[in-house]
């Protein structure tokens, strides 16, 4: 066989393209990985803090969205994450577990990625990198590559180029577009586990908040489009008095938290998606764990609901504390919460005036200056203490945009799964043509399971290409 010929050519050599290369050479094939970066699998490198956050205990259908929920079920049971810890125990990795069935590597991201590199020669795998990949067409029942180092060609064509996200490592839509030009149909690709950013005029008073951490419960309602079009800050939309233009509403849940909305009967299609996670205030919005998971099923127009005091009835705490006390409204909500948080928000409370807590000022005979936070607890009605922990626990926003590929972990969307076949990745429409990994419409949560997905989607393949070639024994090349 010539230098420039093989069974199989997997573009992407990152975490499902290299699996899948490793899978396939081991199974006797002539395998060719390309990838145009300079450094190999940076994304494996930098995950999980540079740890990698390589799979999850409980990885099941369940933590992946996709137009298809059930498309990763076939490959996901072929290879769990105890094949990739019988992998890591064969190479002598160790890994610990760290927050709900995480598992992260002891020492660093380096000791997945030799692993797959080591797997990778053991399957003979020819690399080619870095090597740009200019064009791809169909040639003779195969593939025809042109390259930076010259044609390829190949029997079969895995595309493993992974999504969008952090173009500034070497992230393209190549998957994407190659796919697109053999006819296949592609779910729209948006950035997903990413902050969410806010009206820069709007978020002003949280903006000095960046930095607080706490733990939230976090749920998104999925709404039907013409729910999503009426939606406050958008165009033609009814607008919340005090917050227009896709504002973080105010902490009274004056306007956003309206029970009518919330209440609503969730129509044909719609899901709820909930989360207790840690939430982080950054200076243009929210970000942390809880906010990047909520993202992925996040669409723009669409609210979300953060309860900002989960599991502790905030209302009930703050009246039963009254009896004795002599402490300050602000000293009782710090007691529970970051004090910079109960300031930003009691400070809210006071701007919003007119807001049923608001008014506790009066009913207590204070003027505005001391401010609510300033007021004796036990001198604050009940039902007034009861509405700020209302809206504690019930705090809708409406983010106005995310921070874009630059900052997301991974892309939603990508080959529609109705495209492919689920036990073998491989394309209906353009036999020998596979796609596998982030590249496909399938986005695990954050937790380990976009790696599982890649290392189970690379396996199916790897697996089937070993079948496709058996299937036609004269290959190609
Ligand atoms: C900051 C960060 C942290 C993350 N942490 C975790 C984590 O802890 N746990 C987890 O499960 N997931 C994590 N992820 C997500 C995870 O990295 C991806 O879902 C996973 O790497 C996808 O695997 P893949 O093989 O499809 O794509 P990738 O691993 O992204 O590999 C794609 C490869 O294709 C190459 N490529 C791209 N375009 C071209 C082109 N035009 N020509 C040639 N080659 C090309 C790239 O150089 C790359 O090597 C994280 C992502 C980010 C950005």
């Amino acid at each position: 066989m010539s230098r420039d010929r093989f069974d199989v050519a997997v573009i992407g050599a990152g975490a499902a393209g290299m699996m899948a290369a490793a899978v396939a050479g081991q199974r006797g094939l002539r395998v060719v990985l390309i990838d145009h970066a300079e450094r190999l699998a940076e994304k494996i490198r930098i995950s999980g803090g540079g740890r990698c956050n390589f799979t999850n205990l409980g990885a099941s259908p369940a933590q992946f969205l996709s137009r298809n929920p059930d498309f990763c079920r076939s490959a996901l049971r072929a290879y769990g994450p105890q094949d990739f810890l019988d992998l890591l125990r064969a190479h002598g990795v160790s890994w610990h577990e760290k927050h709900r069935g995480q598992l992260f590597c002891d020492d660093s991201s380096e000791s997945v990625i030799q692993v797959l590199r080591r797997e990778c020669d053991a399957g003979g795998v020819a690399w080619r990198m870095p090597c740009g990949v200019q064009s791809v067409a169909r040639e003779g029942g195969g593939f025809a590559l042109s390259t930076d180092v010259g044609p390829i060609r190949a029997a079969q064509l895995v595309l493993a180029t992974g999504g969008m996200a952090i173009p500034q490592m070497g992230a393209t839509d190549f998957s994407l577009r190659i796919a697109r030009q053999f006819g296949l149909r592609i779910v729209e690709p948006r950035p997903a586990l990413v902050p969410l950013t806010f009206d820069a005029g709007h978020w002003q008073p949280y903006a000095a908040l960046s930095g607080v951490a706490l733990e939230v419960r976090l749920s998104h309602e999925q709404r039907a489009p013409e729910d999503r079009a009426a939606a406050p800050g958008l165009p033609g939309s009814e607008s919340a008095p005090d917050s227009p233009g896709g504002l973080p509403a105010s902490p009274d849940g004056g306007a956003a938290a309206r029970p009518a909305r919330a209440g609503r009967k969730p129509r044909r299609g719609a899901g709820r998606a909930e989360f207790l996670e840690d939430l982080l205030f950054t200076h243009r919005g929210l970000s942390g764990p809880g906010i990047l998971q909520i993202s992925s099923y996040w669409q723009p127009g669409d609210p979300i609901r953060i309860d900002l005091a989960p599991g502790q009835a905030m209302g009930d705490a703050l009246v039963a504390a009254k009896s004795g006390s002599r402490q300050t409204l602000l000293t009782a909500l710090s007691g529970i919460w970051p004090r910079r948080l109960a300031e930003a928000w009691l400070a809210q409370e006071d701007a919003a005036g007119a807001s049923a807590a608001g008014s506790a000022r009066h009913a207590s005979g204070q003027g505005a200056a001391g401010g609510l936070g300033g007021l004796r607890l036990a001198d604050v009605p009940d039902r007034h203490l009861r509405a700020l922990g209302e809206g504690i626990h019930g705090w809708t926003l409406w983010p106005t945009g995310t921070a874009g590929y630059k900052k997301a972990e991974v892309m939603r969307g990508g080959v529609d799964t109705d495209e492919l076949d689920q036990r073998s990745l491989q394309s209906h429409r353009c036999p020998g043509l596979y796609i596998v990994g982030e590249a496909v419409d399938v986005t695990g949560w954050l937790g380990g399971y976009n790696f599982q997905w890649a290392w189970a989607s690379g396996a199916a393949c790897g697996r089937a290409l070993t079948a496709a070639r058996a299937a036609n024994p004269a290959g190609w090349g």
